[in-house]
């Protein structure tokens, strides 16, 4: 992949010789757009990637402010710095520039080291909060996922079960819960070490993520056992998920790194939420628990309704 560094700068103004005279300025340090209407420069700023946009306000179609604010109420374009750049220097028309959502005022004639002094440092404005909000990302994901499976952890599921809980209620619709849990596991991690016990967890995580739908949220409960969040399922239907990942996991060999192979078995407990009556998932999810020690009891390798 190549990698961009000069920043896209849009360029509106209604004049050709203003156009060239920015772009002659600009042209060598970062990659130029132009437009000379409004109309078109929403158009532009749609098809393409723009870091910041140096704005005329006077021009025949759409003016500049009327520009801003339609990029201001776009999720999509919202972010993006606006500069004005006009022959007006009125206080009316430098306050409704900021009020329009422009980052920046700059009167015409401009002085050149002035103009790409602010273009940089907005610039560099702009690229920080993108990392701000990156690694605001990276924290969200760090605070709701599991570390080491990738599957969804318990607080962000008490947290995303409650919503879709409501969800649930307010439609009339059903919701189950499958727990399942890695049988006799202690002996993988006693005859094979620890390490291959973790690289077994990850192998039935990552069953869990290929055989869940989009809407099923699973996540790590606890060490090697699993809670799979089921929208609109009812207990038969959670049955079948948690005896499809049954058989699955019977199924699956996995090769260690001496060429010996393992293979492991779940079980299962499935409940069905009462929608109208319960409250929260609390009694369910112990339902659900109720049924795995039965499949525990049942001899393992099953799974059972509450
Ligand atoms: P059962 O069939 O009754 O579930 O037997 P079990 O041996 O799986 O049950 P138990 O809950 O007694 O043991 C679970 C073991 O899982 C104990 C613990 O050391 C191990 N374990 C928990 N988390 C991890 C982990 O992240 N990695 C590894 N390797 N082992 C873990
Ligand atoms: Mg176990
Ligand atoms: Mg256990």
């Amino acid at each position: 992949m190549i990698t961009k560094t000069k920043k896209t700068i849009l360029i509106v103004d209604d004049t050709k010789i203003n156009i060239d005279i920015l772009l002659e300025l600009l042209g060598d340090t970062y990659d130029i757009l132009v437009s000379l209407n409004g109309t078109r420069a929403l158009e532009i700023i749609d098809e393409n990637h723009v870091d910041i946009i140096l704005l005329d306000i006077l021009m025949p179609d759409i003016n500049g402010y009327d520009v801003c604010r339609v990029l201001k109420s776009k999720e999509k374009t919202k972010h993006i710095p606006v500069i004005f750049i006009t022959a007006n220097t009125d206080e009316e028309s430098i306050e409704n520039a900021f009020e329009v959502g422009g980052i920046d005022y700059i009167t015409k004639p401009f002085k050149a080291l002035e103009l790409l002094a602010r273009l940089r440092t907005h610039l560099n404005m702009q690229e920080l909060l993108k990392e701000l909000e990156d690694s605001h990302k990276d924290l969200e994901l760090l605070a709701s996922q599991d570390h080491m499976t990738k599957l969804y952890n318990r607080r962000y599921f008490s947290e995303i079960s409650m919503k879709i809980l409501e969800l649930a209620k307010r439609n009339k619709k059903d919701l189950s819960v499958l727990m399942l849990d890695i049988d006799k596991f202690k002996n993988v991690n006693d005859t094979y070490g620890h390490h291959v016990g973790d690289d077994v967890i990850i192998a039935l995580a990552n069953v869990l993520k290929n055989l869940s739908r989009n809407s099923d949220v699973a996540c790590r409960f606890g060490g090697e056992e699993f809670l799979i969040l089921l929208p609109e399922t009812n207990l038969e239907g959670a049955y079948a998920i948690g005896e499809k990942i049954r058989k699955h996991v019977e199924d699956l060999v996995i090769k260690l790194e001496n060429q010996e192979t393992l293979k492991f078995t779940i079980s299962a407990g499935v409940a069905q939420i009462d929608i109208e009556n319960e409250l929260n998932l609390e009694k369910t999810i112990q339902r659900a628990d109720d049924a795995l020690y039965e499949a525990k009891e049942g001899g393992r390798n099953k799974v059972c309704k509450s």
